[in-house]
């Protein structure tokens, strides 16, 4: 009998259950897990190709140093050499770690205790920078915490869902299977889209709201004014639940309707008709993702949404509520361990010296980060210009997935001292390495992931470790060991897992949201049978329901009054367009690849789906720039250019160019497209805006 085993899609933020099964062959198949809650046996194009990804082609297999295999025990020394004596010349904030939403929370639990607590620096970001630090920032400013509210089931129940910045139906192509089935059987139920671009989730669409780029905040502090007017606010609620109401409609209040109509884009029917639609609609649930997070007013988009939800008492009920959508599979898990710069571990504030010295004591650690440390970006313009010593990168591809890419190559290629942990021996990245380090790829890891909806999923191994791979918390334990540091003594996934969640309950009465302390205990043969289960929880049974826990039902929040805040805003202007850059750049994901294409760019059933990397362009911006279909067109910022194949259609509006972020020089020559990204944040969340970059596009 073939061996089965439960795991997790290693992709995106959805995180549905997965049935592994290696034949007696070795063959390896996959399928949907029908009891796993998040996706019930549904799996998309990508999770349904991942034994097609898990060859060992272009795997590194042993660790090198300067391109020459070597031992561990050389390689791993020389890793703990070189940092501890770049931090005994320059001190802790001269070295750092840039991680990945695509680690386990035990990775990147070990990553962020070693660097805050051992190193004593807080400079360990990752490239959930980049997906979603924007709604972790709005959700601290308006609950106090890093709270998602909702459960998926809520998409199901709503009578209205608002899809803004989210391409769900390529993005968590799950969620929105369950989102069409919902509404297929209940037409009732009304779906708006909010992008500027029509996508393929626009064709569900009851309502496209086409706005401009980056007018989201205008488009919502309009709402929140309309619920105002018509009477629509749940009047208790507010008065015993939130504060700053009066001041954020004072500034709502400054905003016309045709500053709103100006700003947006919109016709004035389109803007009615959504007001009209949410005002009216009791179970309404706003969905936001990259289009919202990645932009420099990101977090003031996210607290425009969350202050028309807390006006109308709409959140944490079931059906109702703003909702995060993550892009990544672990970007969850890496908050709760705070695998973020600005974050402590068990969502502690870095800036609270209380929580400081309550997580120094849980580790007995000999120092604590002080104060937040380097962003994904800042961090690099630290490497950029020397700064920092040394560099360890793990499970991500900076040099072609950061803003400014041919500087951060530049960067890291000048750095003094760079390892990098991967599973691939030859990436954009991996290039540029002093030290590699091979990493076991799925199939072969263990650990834990979260997803969208805070359910915790095991990611279980059912091949072999290929080579001399280990697992990336093992390589960061044995460096902080070598590094002459007590605390690192794992036998494995299980022991910092019950670390982790012993952590989340330490002198935890309820004032912290993150708690599942329920497994501080955990022992190994728990861990391995651990069923998928939604915190704040305590261990489920393995069949779980598909609803869980909701935050806010009973309207306490997690600032010290037990209050929401309302956050007063102001748009901002958005065009960055000028003459000699006159369209806006905005990048995202394709339906089958993920990232930069080292796994899904290795299944030629993915690929066939869309081959090349593309530019789409509206028909009158094409015939204006003498662009035909499928002819070759050059995008450039001051930053860099890509070259890539024009795709003529109206779903884009005039004056726009979308262009995939996936393709590296491997797949495409120059089709980087983030070489062409500027390296603008927002100035709170620190998330670059991906989604708004002024470029010029010509024929090539
Ligand atoms: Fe994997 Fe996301 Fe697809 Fe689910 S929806 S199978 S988690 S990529």
């Amino acid at each position: 009998m073939p061996a089965e085993t439960k795991t997790t899609c290693p992709y995106c933020g959805v995180g549905c259950g997965v049935i592994a099964t290696v034949a007696d062959d070795g063959v390896v198949s996959v399928k949907g897990d029908p009891d796993h809650p998040a996706n019930f046996g549904r799996l998309c194009s990508k999770g349904s190709a991942l034994a097609e990804t898990i060859d060992l082609d272009g795997r590194l297999l042993y660790p090198e140093i300067a391109g020459q295999r070597t031992g561990w025990n050389t390689a791993l020394d020389l890793v703990a050499d070189r940092f501890s004596r770049a931090i005994a010349e320059h001190g802790p904030d001269s070295v750092a770690f840039y991680v990945s939403g695509q680690l386990l929370t035990e990775d990147y639990y070990v990553a962020n205790k070693l660097m805050k607590g051992f190193i004593g620096s807080a400079n360990i970001d990752t490239n959930s920078r980049l997906c979603m630090s924007s709604s972790v920032a709005g959700h601290r400013r308006a609950f106090g915490a890093d709270t998602v509210p909702g459960v998926y089931e809520d998409l199901e129940l709503a009578d209205l869902v608002i899809l803004t910045g989210s391409n769900l139906a390529w993005c968590h192509p799950v969620i929105y299977q369950r989102l069409a089935a919902a509404k297929a059987a209940r037409p009732g139920m009304k779906v708006v889209v909010i992008d500027p671009r029509r996508t393929m989730t626009s064709d569900i669409a009851d309502l496209h709201l086409a706005i401009r780029p980056d007018s989201d905040v205008a488009l919502f502090m309009g709402l929140f004014a309309h619920l105002i007017a018509s009477g629509a606010v749940d009047q208790n609620y507010v008065a015993e639940h939130t504060s700053g109401f009066n001041e954020a409609f004072a500034t709502a209040a400054t905003l016309s309707a045709s500053d709103i109509l100006e700003q947006t884009g919109l016709p004035a029917m389109q803007l009615r008709e959504f007001y009209r639609l949410f005002t009216a609609t009791e179970k309404v649930v706003t969905c936001y993702s990259q289009g919202v997070n990645q932009s420099s007013t990101g977090t003031d988009k996210v607290n425009s949404i969350i202050n028309c939800h807390l006006a109308t008492g709409r959140i944490g009920r079931p059906g109702m509520g703003p909702f995060s959508l993550t892009g990544q599979p672990n970007a969850m898990g890496g908050r709760e361990v705070g695998g973020l710069a600005n974050m402590l571990a068990a969502h502690m504030a870095i800036e609270n010296a209380d929580d400081r010295d309550r997580v120094q004591r849980f580790w007995q650690s000999p120092a604590i980060a002080r104060k937040p440390g380097l962003k994904a970006v800042d961090l690099f313009k630290a490497v950029a210009d020397g700064r920092i010593k040394a560099l360890w990168i793990m499970a991500t591809n900076p040099v072609v997935s950061m803003p400014d890419a041919d500087a951060v190559e530049a960067a890291i290629k000048a750095c003094p001292f760079v390892v990098v942990s991967d599973v691939l021996s030859d990436t954009d990245t991996t290039r540029h390495a002093d030290v590699l380090l091979p990493s076991l790829g799925w199939g072969e890891k263990n650990g834990t992931v979260t997803n969208s909806e805070r359910r915790i999923s095991r990611q279980r191994d059912f091949l072999d470790a290929p080579g001399d791979a280990r697992a990336d918390w093992w390589q960061l334990a044995e460096v902080g060991r070598r590094m002459g540091f007590n605390g690192f003594g794992y036998a494995s996934p299980a022991d910092i897992f019950a670390e982790h969640a012993a952590l989340s309950a330490f002198e935890n009465d309820g004032s912290r949201d993150f708690d599942i302390g329920a497994f501080a205990g955990v022992d190994e043969p728990s861990y391995r049978l651990m069923s998928p289960f939604q915190w704040p929880a305590t261990p489920e049974p393995a069949t779980v329901s598909s609803g869980g826990k909701r935050f806010f039902a009973d309207g306490r929040f997690y600032h010290p009054d037990g209050r929401a805040r309302f956050v007063a805003l102001e748009p901002a202007v958005a065009d960055r367009t000028n003459s000699d850059y006159p369209f806006t750049l905005n990048t995202g994901r394709i339906r089958d690849q993920w990232h930069t294409m080292t796994r899904t760019g290795k299944s030629a059933r993915l690929s066939s789906h869309i081959a090349e990397p593309f530019a789409e362009l509206h028909p009158r911006d094409a015939i204006e720039i003498g662009v035909g279909n499928a002819t070759l067109v050059e995008i450039e910022s001051p930053h860099g250019k890509a070259i890539v194949r024009a795709l003529i259609t109206e779903r884009q509006a005039r004056g726009s160019v979308f262009v995939p972020m996936h393709w590296n020089d491997q797949f495409a020559a120059k089709a980087r497209i983030d070489a062409v990204v500027a390296p603008v944040t927002d100035p709170l969340s620190g998330q670059p805006a991906s989604k708004n970059v002024a470029v010029s596009a010509r024929a090539f």
